[in-house]
């Protein structure tokens, strides 16, 4: 059943280190061979075999309307008819630009990058400039991307293939990155009591998402906003997983336009790109207008705001309006559901962690409120729950540290081939390996 993919796989492995472009996809932490993808349409993947899936992975938080959405398709063919790229200003990554500051108030300027990676980077080398210091505060367990600053106990990939720190990052790099538990805020209080001065920024997911979904505590970003303004440090968001997914507005919708506070810095990614490679570092002008040109933070790239990408990001915007927000919401709490009451019949110890319309399944007794909690759930439980899944036609994440996703297009039916594939799984998992 997976022969085309194992020689695949071998292909693969001759020519590219562990035979991917990006380490979750080899399969390592659940094992098995990783299933090449031969299209995907909608809410289902299909692989080169020709076995089609329900998709929760949606290529990671693009694929928000569903994968191949047809007017993203026909609006981006149409671009690149026009040429992919052309390395100069165009319609698409400004109407893109005005489509982001009119949906969230406090941005008032845009820079557009290819990866999130490239957007926390600037957002980093931004606090660095505007408050003259260099130290990085980041918390345990969240995926900021692979830059050298960021990869010191992070999530994603990190965490699945449980890597204390990437070598090749130098000591001096990994010095300027302060590391603290999510969600203490008196450990923040403390740090900046005793080193507010050398604090350039303090940096965090909307909702920590990569060591599988740890919902914020009530009050905890906007603890670090008052934190970070007593002490002249910035505070950047990184809504590269939550933004334009769990609200129009990101997570900040949810909880910092309510309680009005903001960060000086948003990232985003995955959803803004429409599946294309585009991510972004926003704010206020005070503080983007120091990049290059307008001010001396040099930041560039050469495929930046390239319109075929800027234009599945604005089609793929304009189509998500409240209902669709309110459907993802409704899939969620299903697919929750579903998987809360598999698990419970099979007395297998879970804890299902949400934010929005995000979610993930922890296999543990004991709530999971950081990484070290989030570390102590039963992984290999997972590998065994998340084949028999496979198995059964549905397709999640191949990490225990990830989060699941939801589309626009998901339906009854894959509401009830998930339902269908989940007690075999829940079985699964509550076997011990022994
Ligand atoms: C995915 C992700 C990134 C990195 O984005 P890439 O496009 O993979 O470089 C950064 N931060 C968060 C929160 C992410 O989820």
């Amino acid at each position: 059943m997976t022969a085309r993919s194992g020689q695949l796989f071998d292909r693969a492995r001759a020519v590219m280190p562990g035979g991917v472009s990006s380490p979750v996809r080899a399969f390592g932490a659940v094992g098995g061979i990783p299933r090449f993808v031969a299209s995907a349409q909608g809410s289902r993947v299909t692989d080169v075999e020709g076995r089609e899936y329900v998709d929760l992975v949606g290529g990671w938080g693009p694929a928000i309307l569903g994968h191949a959405h047809p007017a993203v398709v026909a609006a981006v063919q149409e671009a690149v008819a026009r040429s992919a790229s052309f390395g100069a200003p165009c319609l698409p990554e400004l109407e893109l630009a005005e489509a982001i500051t009119a949906r969230v108030t406090p941005v008032e300027r845009v820079r557009f990058t290819s990866s999130g990676t490239e957007a926390v980077m600037t957002a980093v080398r931004l606090a660095r400039a505007a408050t003259g210091r260099s130290t990085i505060v980041k918390f345990a367990g969240c995926y900021h991307g692979h830059a050298d600053a960021f990869l010191v106990a992070a999530g994603s990939g990190v965490a699945t293939l449980g890597l204390p720190d990437s070598p090749g990052v130098t000591p001096h790099v990994a010095a300027d990155t302060v590391v603290l538990p999510y969600g203490d805020l008196a450990a923040v209080e403390a740090l900046f009591a005793e080193r507010g001065g050398s604090i350039a920024a303090v940096l965090t997911e909307a909702v920590p998402a990569n060591m599988g979904v740890v919902p914020p505590p009530p009050g905890y970003a906007a603890g670090l906003r008052r934190l970070c303004t007593a002490y002249g440090a910035l505070l950047v968001l990184d809504e590269v997983m939550t933004g334009f997914r769990v609200s129009p507005t990101g997570w900040w919708g949810l909880e910092g336009a309510r309680e009005g506070w903001a960060p000086d810095l948003f990232t985003y990614g995955k959803v803004i790109g429409g599946g294309l490679p585009l991510a972004a570092v926003a704010g206020p002008a005070a503080v983007m207008d120091l990049l290059a040109p307008a001010g001396p933070v040099y930041q560039a790239g050469t495929l930046s705001g390239n319109p075929a990408a800027a234009t599945a990001g604005l089609v793929t915007l304009g189509l998500l309006d409240d209902d669709s927000y309110a459907v993802l919401d409704a899939r969620a709490r299903e697919v929750e559901a579903l998987v809360t009451a598999a698990l419970s019949e099979a007395g297998v110890a879970h804890r299902l962690n949400t934010a929005g319309n995000l979610f993930s399944v922890f296999f543990t007794a004991d709530p999971v409120t950081d990484y070290d909690s989030a570390k102590r759930q039963d992984t290999a439980a997972f590998g065994r729950f998340f084949h028999a899944m496979l198995d059964g036609g549905v397709w999640l994440p191949p990490s225990a540290f990830e989060a699941w996703f939801v589309s626009t297009a998901h339906t009854d039916a894959d509401l009830e081939q998930i339902a269908a594939a989940l007690p075999a799984a829940a079985r699964a998992a509550g076997v011990s390996a022994g």
